[in-house]
C-alpha cells in the first residue's frame, strides 16, 4: 500500500478576529457562490419571471428571519440585528425595482440582474477606504448568494450538523453560517477573508468560538482531516503541526483557558486597585450589536459609541427618530451605566457613499468630524436632539470629536442649548444637566487644555489620533507603520499635560484610544491618574485583572521610570520587562505566537 506522504508545518499568519486557541480536525466548508447563467427570456415570459423573483425575495426574507431568531435564542437579540441590515439590503428598493424594470428592458433572467445590481453595489462598496465598507460589502455579497440560491432552488449548506469536533476552514463564512453553526462540535474557525471588525468576526466572539480571518489562501493548503491550530489571540495558524508544536499548543491552550476563567471570576468586582484607587472601565463599541459584549465581560459603561459606523453604508443622514431609536437601544441595554455617545466622526477614513465630501489631499487634515458637523448644522442639531431625548433619567454624555480649540466647543454648546430650548418648547424630556466632553487627540487641544477643560465637563484622550498628528504619521499608512507608536516619550508627555489640566480643573480625564485597551501601557495609565479607560469588550477583564493586582504607588513608580527614557523602543521595552516581571499569567502573553 503506498505510503501517505507526510505533510510539512505550514504556518500562516491572518487577522486574529475572535480570541482562543483551537485544535483540531479540519472540516472544509464550501459555501462558494453559484454560478450564474444568462438565460434569454422571450416576452411571453416575463411575467412569470417577474413573479419567480418575488416568490424569491420573499424566501429569503422567511431565511432572514429564521435565522434571526435563531440567533436571538443562542447571542440574544442584540446581536441578532446584524440580520436587520441584511432585511435592509433585501428591502432596498433599488434592488426591487432596478431588477423590475429590467427584466421588462433587457429580456434576461432575474438571475444575471440580480447578479448584476449587487455585484456592482459590492465593487462600490469594496472600492471605498476602510474595513467598514469591506464589511458592508460582505453583507451584500451574502443577501446576493442567499436570493440566488432561493432562485436556483438550491438548498443551502449548513454547518449545524456536524458529526464530531472540527476546525471550520471556508474562503469566508457569512453571519448565518455562523449562527447556523453546531457549537458543540465547532473548536474553530479560520478563513481566506474577512477582518476584525466584520460582523462574522462580531458574531464568533460574541459565541466564543476562536477565530481568525484573512488568511488569504487557507482553504487551498488545509486538507480535510488533518490538524489544525487556530491561534484566535495572534492570528496564527498551524497547519499540518509537527507532533512538538502540536503538544507546545496543547498545554499552552490549557494554560489559556485556566487564565481565563479565573478572568471571568473578576466580572462583578470593582475595577480598583489593591489600595482602593478606583478606574472606571468602560467598553468602545462601534455598533449596537456590541452592547451585549459589553455587558457580558463586565463593562461599567460605554465610554465611546463611535455613532458614525452605524450610517456610513447610507446615502443619506439618519433621521432623527433613527437615531433615537439606536441611541436608546444602547442606552437601556447598559442601564444604570453611563452611555458616552459621540457625535458622527465622518471624513478622515471614514466617507458615507453618496453623501458630497470634498476631494481632499489630506482627509486627515481635512473636513472631518466636528468641523464636518458644525457646517452641517441641521445635522447636529437632529443628534443632539436625538441623544438628549435618549438622556432622559439615564446617565448619557455627549462627545465631541477632533477638537483643536476653544472655539468648536462654545459653538457646540450653544447650539446644544437650542436645541434643549427647542425640546423644552416641546414639552419633549431630556437631561437637562447631560454632561458635554470633548476627544483630546489633536496636539493643539493639549496645549490649550487649561482653557477647555473650563468649558467642558470631561476629557476623553483619543490615543489614535493623538499618535497620528503628534508624531505627523498616517494612521493608515502602512509605510510608515514602524514610527506609529503611542510609547513615543512626546505622546505620553501629552496624556501627562491633559490629565493634569483636567484634574487642575476638576474634571475627569478618561482615554478611549486602542492604548487603554493595550495590557502593556496599563500601569503607565493608572500611574498617570487616568480616570477612566474605555477599550474594546473583549479585553475588559485583561485589564481589570491588571487593575486589581496592582497598587496605586507602584503604577506611580512605574510611570516615573518609564518618563525617564527619551525612545519609544525603550519605553516600549522597559513596560514589557515589568509586566513580564509582574504578571507571568495574562492572556496577553499568548498574543505572539
Ligand atoms: C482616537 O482617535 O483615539 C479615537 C478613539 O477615535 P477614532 O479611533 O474613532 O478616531
Ligand atoms: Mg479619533
Amino acid at each position: 500500500m503506498p505510503q501517505k506522504k507526510k505533510q510539512t508545518e505550514v504556518r500562516l499568519k491572518g487577522v486574529p478576529a475572535a480570541p482562543g486557541i483551537a485544535i483540531g480536525p479540519v472540516y472544509l466548508f464550501n459555501n462558494t457562490y453559484p454560478k450564474v447563467k444568462v438565460r434569454k427570456l422571450e416576452a411571453s415570459e416575463i411575467s412569470a419571471e417577474t413573479e419567480r423573483f418575488k416568490v424569491a425575495l420573499e424566501t429569503t426574507r422567511r431565511d432572514i428571519l429564521k435565522t434571526r431568531s435563531l440567533a436571538v435564542k443562542q447571542t440574544g437579540d442584540i446581536v441578532a440585528r446584524i440580520f436587520d441590515s441584511h432585511l435592509l439590503i433585501l428591502d432596498d428598493a433599488m434592488l426591487i425595482d432596478e431588477t423590475t424594470q429590467r427584466l421588462k428592458e433587457d429580456n434576461i433572467c432575474a438571475d444575471a440582474i440580480v447578479h448584476n445590481i449587487m455585484q456592482r453595489t459590492y465593487k462600490s462598496l469594496k472600492a471605498q477606504q476602510g474595513e467598514y465598507f469591506s464589511q458592508r460589502a460582505d453583507d451584500v455579497y451574502d443577501v446576493a448568494r442567499r436570493i440566488i440560491y432561493n432562485l436556483q432552488g438550491l438548498e443551502d449548506q449548513h454547518l449545524s450538523e456536524l458529526t464530531h469536533p472540527v476546525i471550520i476552514i471556508a474562503s469566508n463564512l457569512s453571519p448565518s453560517d455562523v449562527i447556523h453553526l453546531d457549537r458543540k462540535h465547532v473548536l474553530g474557525i479560520a478563513t481566506d477573508m474577512g477582518g476584525a471588525t466584520s460582523h462574522t468576526a462580531i458574531l464568533t466572539r460574541s459565541i466564543e468560538v476562536p477565530a481568525v480571518t484573512g488568511l488569504k489562501n487557507v482553504t487551498e493548503i488545509a486538507c480535510s482531516g488533518e490538524n489544525i491550530v487556530v491561534n484566535g489571540n495572534s492570528g496564527k495558524v498551524v497547519l499540518f503541526p509537527t507532533k512538538k508544536h502540536l503538544d507546545q499548543y496543547q498545554s499552552k491552550r490549557k494554560r489559556y483557558l485556566s487564565f481565563m476563567s479565573k478572568l471571568k471570576k473578576l466580572r462583578d468586582l470593582p475595577t480598583e486597585t489593591s489600595d482602593g484607587h478606583r478606574i472606571e472601565l468602560m467598553a468602545n463599541i462601534e455598533l449596537p450589536v456590541e452592547t451585549q459584549a459589553a455587558v457580558e465581560h463586565g463593562g461599567e459603561g460605554i465610554g465611546l459609541f463611535r455613532t458614525e459606523y452605524l450610517y456610513l453604508t447610507r446615502k443619506s443622514m439618519p433621521t432623527e427618530e433613527e437615531q433615537i431609536s439606536e441611541y436608546r437601544h444602547v442606552v437601556e441595554t447598559m442601564k444604570p451605566h453611563p452611555v458616552v455617545i459621540r457625535t458622527f466622526d465622518l471624513g478622515g477614513d471614514k466617507i458615507m457613499p453618496g453623501f458630497e465630501f470634498p476631494k481632499e489631499n489630506n482627509p486627515f487634515l481635512g473636513w472631518r468630524a466636528i468641523r464636518v458637523s458644525l457646517d452641517m448644522e441641521d445635522s447636529l442639531r437632529a443628534q443632539f436632539s436625538a441623544i438628549l431625548q435618549a438622556s432622559y433619567k439615564r446617565d448619557v454624555r455627549i462627545l465631541l470629536p477632533l477638537i483643536s480649540g476653544v472655539a468648536e466647543v462654545r459653538k457646540a454648546r450653544r447650539i446644544l442649548g437650542e436645541v434643549m430650548d427647542d425640546l423644552a418648547k416641546h414639552k419633549l424630556k431630556f437631561d437637562p444637566s447631560i454632561k458635554l466632553g470633548i476627544m483630546i487627540e489633536v496636539p493643539s487641544a493639549v496645549i490649550m487644555a487649561d482653557e477647555l477643560a473650563l468649558e467642558c465637563d470631561f476629557f476623553s484622550i483619543g490615543t489614535n489620533d493623538l499618535v497620528q498628528y503628534t508624531l505627523a504619521v498616517d494612521r493608515a499608512n502602512e509605510n510608515v507603520a514602524q514610527y506609529y507608536t503611542a510609547y513615543h516619550p512626546a505622546v505620553l508627555r501629552m496624556i501627562r499635560s491633559t490629565v493634569k489640566a483636567a484634574h487642575n480643573a476638576g474634571i475627569p480625564v478618561a482615554l478611549c484610544g486602542e492604548l487603554a485597551g493595550d495590557p502593556l501601557a496599563t500601569l503607565l495609565l493608572i500611574g498617570l491618574e487616568i480616570d477612566e479607560l474605555s477599550v474594546s469588550p473583549v479585553l475588559i477583564p485583561e485589564i481589570k485583572k491588571i487593575i486589581r493586582s496592582t497598587d496605586f504607588e507602584l503604577a506611580k513608580d512605574v510611570m516615573r521610570k518609564a518618563f525617564q527614557y527619551c525612545m519609544a523602543s525603550e519605553v516600549e521595552k522597559f513596560m514589557t520587562t515589568t509586566m513580564k516581571k509582574l504578571f507571568a499569567d495574562l492572556p496577553v502573553w499568548f498574543n505572539k505566537d
